[in-house]
């Protein structure tokens, strides 16, 4: 079976592996000059199957209005003349309502702890290697509110069948030394013991090799224009490349994982797809003295921060804004980031080395990703990982391999069906 991949980042490279270990013939159409240069680059490198819950819960209503009209907001809508926005953020408010937002956590518990044991199986296979640490995430919360609200988000947790365990202030500086200079700000902390963390970009380019070497097509430089369309069933993608040579590809399947662009490419055939660039930033900071750098992978839940130890590099990453493709920097959300690192860890890193990087997140107004067959014959969908992309990534395409090849995919979890 012939089956072409739109799009080179987390989900592409994941898709296109399972798909050739389960004996397609895999071509892949990426549009930059190599794997995971867009938003797969440089995010917050957490495997975070601890954090299920999207932003689309009961209390983010009333979190957005107070944090309307704040330029630092974590969570900051930026309203448009874009219907498109205004639809998604409808959606959104309606996957606020708590039985809603009670199945989207489920879902996405489900694919994270399967795509967690997917990606060490992944790990032991192939022996890929990209700065990968297993110690799990240390959640932290500064409110003494949140931190007695511990007991039941962990009951919770176990009700998913993911693990962790509830940390005082000591404990948690047992845990990670270096959070000692913060000790002082923490309420209590959650130790996530499913968690990882990790470099996307390198997995990305070593899976890329790995997958090129298992007999995968990799086509750089080249974008998909438009699909060709015969009695209701695709029969191709349209492809232009840098020097504007132009070409067909056919395939029996079509396997869309263009992330935030995945809409516009599918719109012409009629689709609309709920997905919508979110913007976050990170920063990428060498690391200065170990000591004073964590090294287990770290979420401020009172800040929305998160931050990883990437080999000799701190990364941390954050803050979301939904203002179309803008892919313009804000500088002050990349200074409250700086101001974060520095604060908290004084001395860890070099801040006179410090590199910008902001990407859009896929997102859907639930966070659950659409996986399975989109609505026209022969196209498949493995995009709208949004928030958890990384965390999502080997589930998601071993899942779409399963569903492509005509298998069950594994997972509890509302896959698309076919019409
Ligand atoms: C600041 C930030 C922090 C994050 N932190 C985390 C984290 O800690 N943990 C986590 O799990 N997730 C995190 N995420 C989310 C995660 O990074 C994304 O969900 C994930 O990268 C999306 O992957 P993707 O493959 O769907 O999209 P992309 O990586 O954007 O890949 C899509 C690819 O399609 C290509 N493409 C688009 N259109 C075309 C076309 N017409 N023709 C050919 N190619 C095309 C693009 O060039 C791109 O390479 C974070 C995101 C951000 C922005």
């Amino acid at each position: 079976m012939e089956v072409l991949v739109i799009g080179a980042g987390l989900a592409g490279i994941t898709s296109a592996w399972y798909l050739a270990q389960a004996g397609c013939k895999v071509t892949v159409i990426e549009r930059q000059p190599g794997p995971a240069l867009e938003t797969s680059f440089a995010n917050g490198g957490q495997i975070s199957v601890s954090h299920p819950e999207p932003w689309s819960n009961p209390s983010a209503p009333g979190t957005i209005l107070r944090w309307l009209g704040r330029e630092d907001a974590p969570l900051l809508f930026r309203l448009r003349a874009d219907a498109a926005q205004w639809r998604w953020g409808l959606s959104f408010l309606r996957e606020c309502l708590p039985r809603r937002a009670a199945r989207n956590t489920a879902a996405i518990a489900s694919l994270a702890v399967y795509s967690r044991r997917e990606l060490r199986a992944l790990r032991a296979q192939t022996g890929l290697r990209y700065e990968a640490r297993d110690a799990g995430i240390l959640h932290l919360f500064e409110k003494s509110s949140e931190a007695a609200d511990l007991p039941r988000r962990l009951h919770e947790l176990e009700a998913l069948g993911i693990h962790g365990r509830i940390l005082g202030r000591d404990e948690a500086i047992a845990l990670e030394p270096a959070l000692a200079p913060l000790g002082h700000r923490l309420a209590g902390a959650l130790h996530g013991l499913d968690d990882e963390s990790g470099n996307a970009h390198l997995f990305c380019r070593g899976l890329a090799t790995l997958a090129a070497d298992a007999g995968v097509r990799f086509v750089f430089g080249t974008r998909v224009s438009s699909f060709d369309l015969i009695h209701g069933r695709l029969a191709g993608a349209r492809i232009v490349d840098n020097a504007d040579r132009r070409g067909v590809i056919g395939a029996d399947a079509i396997v869309l994982t263009a992330g935030s662009y995945s809409p516009g490419l599918v719109r012409p055939l009629g689709l609309r797809l709920p997905i919508y660039p979110v913007k976050g930033y990170s920063i990428t900071v060498p690391v200065l003295d170990p000591e004073r750098a964590p090294k287990i992978s770290l979420t401020d839940e009172s800040r929305r921060v998160v931050c990883s130890r990437l080999g000799q590099h701190l990364r941390v990453a954050g803050t979301a804004e939904l203002n179309g493709f803008d892919l313009s920097p804000n500088p002050g959300r990349s200074a409250a980031l700086v101001r974060w690192l520095e604060e908290r860890f004084p001395g860890a890193a070099d801040l006179s080395q410090v590199e910008h990087w902001c990407g859009l997140r896929p997102a859907t107004p639930s966070n659950v990703p659409l996986i399975g067959p989109g609505g026209i014959d022969r196209l498949y969908l493995n995009t709208g990982h949004g928030t958890l992309g990384w965390t999502l990534a080997c589930g998601a395409g071993r899942a779409i391999a399963d569903i492509v090849t005509g298998r069950q995919p594994e997972p509890v979890f509302p896959f698309l069906k076919a019409r």
